[in-house]
């Protein structure tokens, strides 16, 4: 019997953006190139229940619409399971709007304020000018330090509590608010991020942590093959030219 591995896809429906959805194909096939049998599972409004049961949760971003029509949902149905899954260590991965959805509040540009999970200690508001752009961000996430790259749209600015940790310094582009040059949230396994692209294909390390930490919590050891990441790396790469950046 092959190692199971569980993708939980949240609102498929409603959050997805610039090819979120695009990362939960990544999960699967890197999965399969590992030799792990992935199983998706997709969730949306008005479904209650636990999250303890799935090895790597995923939700890509939305407009403020999206978000308004989600948010008492994902609060009050989903939240404290979301919640109990991260300090269970389930691996979650999060992008723009969920990312702001699981701090304490997202305040738009018209004064509404959107109640947030609180699993990030984190709160965003809304700026009088978009954040728009690719970006390069280094992280020491996987113990080493990495790049990552992505592209960023965003009008909310995210400022970090003490009880989160930034994913990453930001090299290019604007990141959690454009002025303290952090991008990302980390909690425990849990990763918030502004980067779209989608993030995973041409971040392959990260795909892997997820898998890796997945791994390790269900079945004791991550024990991931190495796998030919020739052409996602040259995406990497590319990515990286493109803003002008010349550091790998
Ligand atoms: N609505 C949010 C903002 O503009 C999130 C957008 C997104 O997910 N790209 O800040």
């Amino acid at each position: 019997m092959g190692r199971r591995i569980i993708v939980c896809h949240l609102y498929p429906d409603f959050m997805n953006l610039y090819g979120d959805r695009g990362n939960v194909i990544v999960l699967q096939r890197r999965c399969q190139w590992h030799g792990l049998e992935p199983e998706l599972v997709e969730r949306s409004l008005a479904d209650r229940g636990g999250f303890s049961g799935y090895d790597i949760i995923f939700m890509g971003g939305g407009q403020d619409k999206e978000q308004r029509a989600i948010c008492a949902d994902f609060q009050h149905m989903k939240g404290e399971a979301l919640k109990e899954a991260v300090e269970d260590d389930v691996p979650l991965l999060a992008i723009c709007g969920a990312y702001q959805l699981l701090g304490n509040y997202f305040r738009t540009a018209q004064g509404e304020e959107l109640p947030g999970t609180g699993l990030f200690d984190a709160w965003t508001v809304a700026g009088s000018k978009r954040l728009i752009g690719n970006v390069v961000v280094k992280s020491d996430l996987s113990g080493q330090e990495r790049t990552l790259v992505g592209f960023e749209n965003h009008s909310g600015q995210t400022f970090l509590g003490q009880g989160v940790r930034p994913l990453g310094t930001v090299v290019k582009g604007s990141g959690n608010n454009g002025s303290d040059r952090t991008e990302g949230a980390v909690y425990r396994h849990a990763i918030g991020t502004y980067l779209h692209g989608s993030v995973l294909p041409k971040n392959p390390w990260l795909a892997d942590y997820l898998i890796g930490q997945a791994l390790v919590r269900r079945y004791g050891e991550a024990g991931l093959r190495t796998l030919d990441d020739e052409l996602e790396e040259r995406a990497h790469r590319a990515a990286i030219k493109r803003t002008g950046e010349t550091t790998p």
